[in-house]
């Protein structure tokens, strides 16, 4: 079986469900209320687990009732949690206000997270014995760099989703073989607004990418090779809440497995085009014998 590590956040995702969002100032009445699991970290770890990967979680929880229960979620989903820490203070929480027009405001409070500055002891031979690591930007900058350098030690392949959007220092870059931002993140990235244009800007960066496009499907280039546009399964989309963590996972699972490169962005396509047709992030997320079933 392949092994994936993933070095990341974890979150709760506290999300109020009300008309109209309150301006300052003002009280109203919401109609519902709900604890969701989330962090991008979590998500892609549990996306790879239910695609077929065995997968180890590096990161943090708080030691309160949030972090017992981001522990067990991940757990649920088969992802090894020896090396999520639990450390003094809060989790991470995402505070979510969704109006009636499916707008959000969103403000997140890094918590244990933002404690997720460097590697632990463990963590670095961990690293070394997984087939690639899985990087986000919802921990501190200098953790991903450390994480990503140890990989390249050890000559693990590491793939990194650049959200939220920010620089990436030139270090993070020389470390990281495929980078995966959305189309809003390549452009925020290079300043291109044509996705192909930003995409080419990143291969100069990195030696292979990936720009997810939503319901249009993906881009890939690569150094030396033509580019390939896969187009997404037309499906009914009901949330696409973390389509990208299971496009990711998913592709992440299949690369290391060695399948080629367009079989593994297709069934990353598959897996994400299941999850868009249920509600919510790594609740909608497949098994690998339901990608199987979507892929044929
Ligand atoms: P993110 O969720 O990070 O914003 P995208 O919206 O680009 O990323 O979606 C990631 C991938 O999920 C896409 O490349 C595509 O394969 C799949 N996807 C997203 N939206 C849809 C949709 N409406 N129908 C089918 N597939 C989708």
């Amino acid at each position: 079986m392949t092994h994936i590590a993933v070095l990341g956040s974890t979150n709760m995702d506290l999300v109020t469900y009300v008309a109209k969002a309150p301006q300052r100032g003002e009280t109203v009445t919401g109609r519902e209320f709900r604890t969701i699991p989330g962090g991008k970290g979590a998500n892609q770890a549990i996306a790879a687990a239910r695609a077929g990967a065995t997968v180890s979680m590096i990161g943090a929880v708080g030691n309160d009732a949030y972090g017992v229960r981001l522990r067990d979620t991940l757990e649920h989903s088969g992802v090894d949690t020896d090396f999520l820490r639990t450390v003094e203070g809060p989790s991470g929480t995402a505070h979510i206000v969704v109006d009636d027009e499916g707008g959000n405001a969103i403000v997140v409070i890094p918590g244990a997270n933002g404690t997720v500055d460097h590697l632990s002891p463990g963590d670095e031979g961990l690293i070394a014995t997984a087939d690639a690591l899985l990087l986000q930007l919802e921990i501190p900058l200098a953790a991903v760099v450390a994480g990503a350098e140890a990989a390249r030690r050890h000559g693990v392949r590491t793939v990194l989703t650049p959200a939220p959007a920010q620089p990436l220092p030139p270090e993070l870059l020389r470390a990281t073989d495929l980078l995966v931002p959305n189309e809003y993140e390549a452009v925020t990235l290079t300043g291109r607004p044509d996705p192909r244009e930003a995409a080419a800007a990143l291969l100069e960066q990195v030696p292979e990418v990936v720009v997810t496009l939503g319901a249009t499907g993906c881009l890939y280039l690569a150094r030396g090779t033509e580019a390939l546009v896969v187009p997404a399964p037309r499906v009914t989309a009901v949330d696409s809440t973390g389509a990208g963590d299971t496009f990711v996972g998913a592709l992440t699972v299949a690369l290391a497995e060695e399948k080629p490169v367009r079989e593994a962005l297709s069934w990353a396509a598959a897996a994400a085009a299941i999850s868009v047709q249920r509600e919510g992030a790594s609740a909608s997320m497949p098994y690998r014998s339901e990608i199987g079933a979507q892929f044929s």
